[in-house]
C-alpha cells in the first residue's frame, strides 16, 4: 500500500523567532480560491487550517463559506474582495506566481511559514496524528530506516515521514520565512471577522 504514503513527515518545530500578533496571520484560518490551489496547499504545508475552494464554486458561495467558517479568502480576483462586505474578510493578492505569493502574504499579513510545517494533510487538511503500528506497515522500507516521527492522516489513510522530499520542502518554507525581515513583517487584523484587512503592501 506503498501508493497511500506520502514523502512527508511531521516536524516538530516551533514556531520560529519572528513576533505574530495573536490576531495577525499567526492564528488565521484561510480559504483559497480555485486560483490559489497550490499556495493552500503549502499554507497547510506551513501548518495553517486552510481549506481550497472546489473549481467552479460562485462568488456568492465562496464569501458565504469564508464567513461561516471563519476563514480569510485569498483570491486574485480584486472585485471579490469588493464585493466580501461584512459579509468575509477577502484579500486579493497582487502577485500570481507561488514564490511572489508566499513572500507576499510574509510581508502583509505575518504568515509565520514555520508555524508548524507537516502538521496537516497536505490534501485534505485534517490534523495529523502518530502514526498506528499497523499503518506503519504501508512505509516503504527505507523510510523505516530514517527514524523522526511518521504521522498519518485520520481522514484519507497518507502517512508523512521525514524524507528527501520534506527536507526540499522545509528548505523552500525557511527561504519564504527570511524573505521578509521580521522588523519589516506587517500585521493585520485579518482574524477578527467583520474587520476587513487593510491594503498595506
Ligand atoms: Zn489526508
Amino acid at each position: 500500500m506503498h501508493d497511500r504514503a506520502t514523502d512527508l513527515p511531521l516536524l516538530d518545530v516551533a514556531a520560529s523567532g519572528t513576533a505574530v500578533k495573536p490576531s495577525s496571520g499567526g492564528s488565521c484560518k484561510f480559504l483559497c480560491d480555485e486560483m490559489l490551489w497550490g499556495l493552500g496547499r503549502w499554507l497547510r504545508a506551513a501548518g495553517y487550517d486552510t481549506a481550497t475552494a472546489a473549481r467552479g464554486l460562485a462568488d456568492g458561495e465562496l464569501l458565504r463559506r469564508a464567513g461561516a467558517e471563519g476563514r480569510v479568502l485569498l483570491t486574485l480576483d480584486r472585485a471579490l474582495e469588493a464585493r466580501a462586505g461584512a459579509q468575509a474578510v477577502a484579500i486579493t493578492l497582487g502577485s500570481e506566481g507561488l514564490d511572489a505569493g508566499a513572500r507576499e502574504l510574509r510581508a502583509r499579513l505575518g504568515i509565520d511559514w514555520l508555524r508548524a510545517p507537516f502538521t496537516r494533510c497536505l490534501v485534505d487538511n485534517a490534523a495529523l496524528v502518530p502514526a498506528s503500528n499497523d499503518a506503519r506497515r504501508d512505509l516503504p522500507p527505507k523510510a523505516r530506516t530514517l527514524g523522526g516521527a511518521i504521522n498519518g492522516c485520520p481522514d484519507c489513510g497518507r502517512l508523512y515521514w521525514p524524507g528527501s522530499h520534506v527536507r526540499r520542502m522545509l528548505a523552500r518554507l525557511e527561504a519564504w520565512q527570511e524573505s521578509v525581515p521580521p522588523r519589516r513583517v506587517r500585521t493585520v487584523g485579518v482574524g477578527a471577522m467583520g474587520r476587513r484587512a487593510g491594503d498595506i503592501s
